[in-house]
């Protein structure tokens, strides 16, 4: 059976005021294909995890989402305009996990830095927001957990607080859509938390969040919508609950001695049957019609119903097929 699986909710069409719109996208490295063909669309307000295993493409979709890498094919605009454009603009914040802190600055010079920064690029007139709109420092230091650290220098900073100070600066322009690759990469449980209660906050503003991560608790926590990513590809993109509806199937398991496992994978709703001595494992596309055929045709007994988590739906869509 394949579980390459599509919620779609990324099919409708958003125009312009899509947040983000990438069609095709495609970027090779000599014989890898890291981005192979991808479409994705985020509406305004979205909170989007990109799910998948290293590898997976994640991170070069973002860099050409963010006009950093070039498509070799496809096109990638944010709120209707090039990369590079929207992010004059002032319309995206990025968090990357390389991106390079200036060691003698203390956290707030660095913030207020970034917020020069921003206030410094050209304004584009009536089409355009205000490019030189950004957010009070103090509020962004706040808004981080940075307040406390305010006068520290950044070379001093642990790596979570180091984190911190780059989505203080992902902040400071104040932002319509934040980007984060792998945010929580390298901290430990205590300060991811923290981090994701954080960027919790501005979510509930309203704000569009894409996030990139191999954490599969992360996505199925903090995100509205999952998109999963393998071999450059989306092999699925929807709730948490869509995706594991939709892949999970459940597994029945029974005691039943001398199974005939040809006649029981014929049972209706039975998809894949296996033999464990006494026991047996029914995989199911439909457990209810297959436990009932189960029951009333044969003796078996100390059934149970197991449904597959997250966790298993993620490994199997990610693994399967991935030679293919
Ligand atoms: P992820 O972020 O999901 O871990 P990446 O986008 O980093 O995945 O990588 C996707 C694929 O592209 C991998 O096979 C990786 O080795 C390859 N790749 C990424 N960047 C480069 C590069 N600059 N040069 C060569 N190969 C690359």
């Amino acid at each position: 059976m394949t579980e390459t699986v599509l919620t779609r909710s990324s099919g409708k069409p958003a125009g312009d005021r899509a947040a983000v719109s990438l069609r095709g996208l495609t970027k090779r490295y000599g014989q890898v294909t890291a981005v192979d063909g991808l479409d994705l669309t985020i509406r305004p307000g979205e909170v989007v995890a990109l799910l998948g295993p290293n590898g997976a493409g994640k991170s070069t979709t973002i860099d050409m989402l963010l006009g950093l890498t070039r498509p070799d094919a496809g096109t990638a605009q944010l709120f209707g305009l090039p990369p590079g454009e929207a992010i004059r603009r002032g319309h995206v914040g990025a968090l990357l996990q390389s991106g390079g802190l200036l060691p003698d600055l203390t956290v707030r010079e660095i913030v207020q830095l970034a917020s020069a920064l921003h206030r410094g690029g050209p304004a584009r007139g009536a089409a355009g927001r205000d490019s030189r709109r950004t957010r009070p420092v103090d509020a962004v230091l706040d808004r981080a957990g940075l307040t406390d650290l305010a006068g520290r220098r950044v070379g001093r900073l642990s790596g979570g607080q180091q984190q911190r100070v780059r989505f203080a600066m992902a902040l400071v322009a104040d932002p319509d859509l934040i980007v984060l690759d792998e945010p929580t990469t390298g901290l430990d449980v205590e300060a991811r938390r923290a981090f994701w209660a954080q960027l919790r906050e501005e979510t509930q503003q309203g704000r569009t969040v894409l996030f990139a991560t191999h954490y599969l608790d992360e996505a199925d926590s903090y995100a509205d919508r999952i998109v999963l990513m393998r071999a450059g590809q989306v092999v699925a993109d929807g709730t948490a609950g869509q995706i594991k509806a939709v892949v999970s199937g459940r597994t029945i398991r029974a005691t039943l001695p001398g199974a005939d496992l040809a006649t029981l994978a014929a049972l209706p709703g039975v998809d894949r049957v296996e033999g464990r001595g006494d026991s047996v494992l029914l995989h199911c596309i439909d457990s209810d019609t297959a436990l009932r055929a189960l029951i009333t045709t044969t003796p078996a007994r100390d059934i149970e119903v197991v449904a597959r988590g997250l966790e298993d739906a993620f490994i199997a869509l990610t693994m399967e097929g991935a030679q293919s």
